[in-house]
């Protein structure tokens, strides 16, 4: 029987889940190198949030960063998280550019391109599998999971055949919020398998809890892949953490088979991860590393949940958070039951709001029309007609039925031109990262850096604070939950976040 392997996302979805993606280039440069002798089947080191992120706040060229990871870790082959036609950014571009995009990434040592489309559309991946195909690398087309009515075990048995037609070399099960079950997980591995004959790998989240248990189960009915990522990057919103799944897969037949030295290569590695997880305070949540069950009982990412929070505040509709949940499920039906990934997590959440804040359909976004009239691609179910003839007259459009990207008129000579006019260089690289973010690669050129994240204020001399009062003398107390801490002076209560000094 052959042994299951470990892909490591530290250095992409370790710290977009738990850091906001802030890690830097060269908070990497030390780990990579060491990260590259340990066996791993795959490194994630690219795609996802981390291009947008590394460009808008790190100020770093997205390409630098792959060379620079490539050159430090050049034996373990490199994996990054496609969204198929969206590419890194978040609607759909021409052809012409997805096939740019996906041949400078293997230029710059790119190995395995993990493609996804929002919808589980199969067209909005057939672009990029090809692409990839052709620059030499491996291909995984990549279901997005989800709990719905019709998305059962038949639904993800056709994707996956649909997705072996367009020549991918693997299909990845991308579990975002953590929601699937371990038996649920095993019954999916063994159909995908039996159905495409292809390797399963699979990538879940700790959020709920369940990711571990889902890895020993999905490992035990034959995938043959999954991620795992090193504390502190890792459980809670991230990857469950490596010397963990080592431990909870011990026994089994096909628990993966690790050097003598491996552990301890973890313990060091996470050892220098600390400082740098520390350093990236401002953007670390106690939320995001515990277990939180609530992702659950809403069936959202996690990502979702806390974008949620934030917006519902803002909006001054924090006391109807359960009523706009409420309101997601009747959303996603009547778009057809779409998946909550990135963008149509944030699509979905948003009308959920607008909605309740303004009644039912009341006020439609454009994102959401455009879900409702195709111009995101196939829907996993019709879309609610009298929605869908709403939106038309709403947005003077007619739906559509073809692949998106089929309207879209070729892009790179206009990219090329832009550029040009600009003064930045009109290399491939640049156009494919113009197409998704203009503004940010003119400010990187104009010599515009990011402001760096402000430093924490500095805490008060000691001295200042007078000998430390037993609180209980004073009519004090306080309940402290990780770095929250509930005081309560004299029956007032009062939110503290406790950072150290
Ligand atoms: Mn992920």
């Amino acid at each position: 029987m052959t042994p299951a392997t470990f892909n490591c996302t530290v250095l992409r979805d370790g710290h977009q889940s738990l850091a906001a993606t802030r890690m830097s280039t060269e908070q990497m440069l030390d780990i990579a190198p060491i990260l590259d002798t340990m066996g791993f089947s795959a490194l994630e080191t690219w795609g996802g949030a981390s291009i947008d992120a590394g460009l808008r706040f790190l100020g770093e060229l997205p390409f630098d960063r792959l060379d620079t990871l490539k050159r430090l870790a050049p034996k373990t082959p490199h994996m990054m998280l496609l969204r198929g036609q969206n590419m890194v950014g978040y609607t759909n571009y021409a052809d012409d550019v997805v096939e740019a995009f996906v041949k400078m990434s293997a230029k710059h040592g790119m190995n395995i391109f993990r493609i996804f489309d929002c919808l589980n559309d199969p067209e909005n991946m057939r672009t990029s599998i090809r692409a990839a195909k052709e620059a030499g690398c491996t291909a995984h087309g990549t279901i997005c999971y989800t709990t719905s009515p019709v998305h059962n075990l038949e639904y993800f048995a056709n994707l996956g055949k649909k997705i072996k037609e367009m020549g991918a070399d693997g299909i990845v099960i991308k579990d975002m919020a953590g929601l699937i079950p371990p038996s649920e997980t095993a019954a999916l591995v063994e159909t995908l398998k039996k159905e495409t004959g292809l390797p399963v790998w699979i990538h879940t989240h700790e959020t709920a809890g369940l990711g571990a248990a889902t890895y020993v189960a999905g490992i035990n009915a034959g995938a043959d892949a999954v991620d795992v990522s090193i504390f502190p990057f890792a459980n809670g919103t991230g990857q469950p953490d490596c010397m963990r799944m080592l431990a909870l897969l011990r026994g089994y037949d096909r628990c993966p088979v690790v050097a003598d030295d491996f552990r301890d290569k973890l313990t060091k590695i996470s050892g220098m991860l600390q400082p740098i997880y520390e350093s990236l305070s401002r953007f670390t949540n106690h939320r995001n590393e515990i277990v939180n069950s609530d992702t659950l009982r809403y069936q959202v990412p996690g990502g979702m949940l806390s974008n949620f929070r934030n917006q519902l505040k803002e909006m001054n509709m924090t006391d109807k958070f359960e009523e706009v949940f409420a309101e997601i499920p009747v959303v996603r039906k009547a778009l057809g039951w779409i998946p909550l990934v990135t963008p149509t997590s944030q699509i979905v959440g948003v009308q959920a709001m607008m909605n309740v804040k303004f009644g039912r359909w009341k006020n439609i976004t454009p994102q959401c029309a455009d879900v409702a009239l195709g111009y995101y691609g196939h829907t996993p179910a019709p879309v609610d007609p009298e929605l869908q003839a709403l939106c038309a007259k709403k947005m003077g459009k007619d739906p559509i039925t073809c692949r998106p990207a089929d309207l879209i008129k070729p892009g790179m000579q206009d990219l090329r031109d832009k550029l040009t006019a600009k003064g930045i260089p009109a290399t491939d690289e640049n156009c494919v990262i113009y197409a998704m973010f203009p503004q940010q690669l003119e400010d990187y050129y104009a010599g515009k850096r990011p402001e760096p994240p402000t430093a924490p204020a500095k805490p008060a001399k000691q001295e200042n604070y007078g000998a430390p009062v037993a609180l209980s003398s004073v009519g004090v107390s306080a309940a402290i939950s990780g770095r929250q801490m509930k005081l309560n002076i004299l029956g007032k209560v009062y939110d503290v976040q406790i950072e150290e000094v």
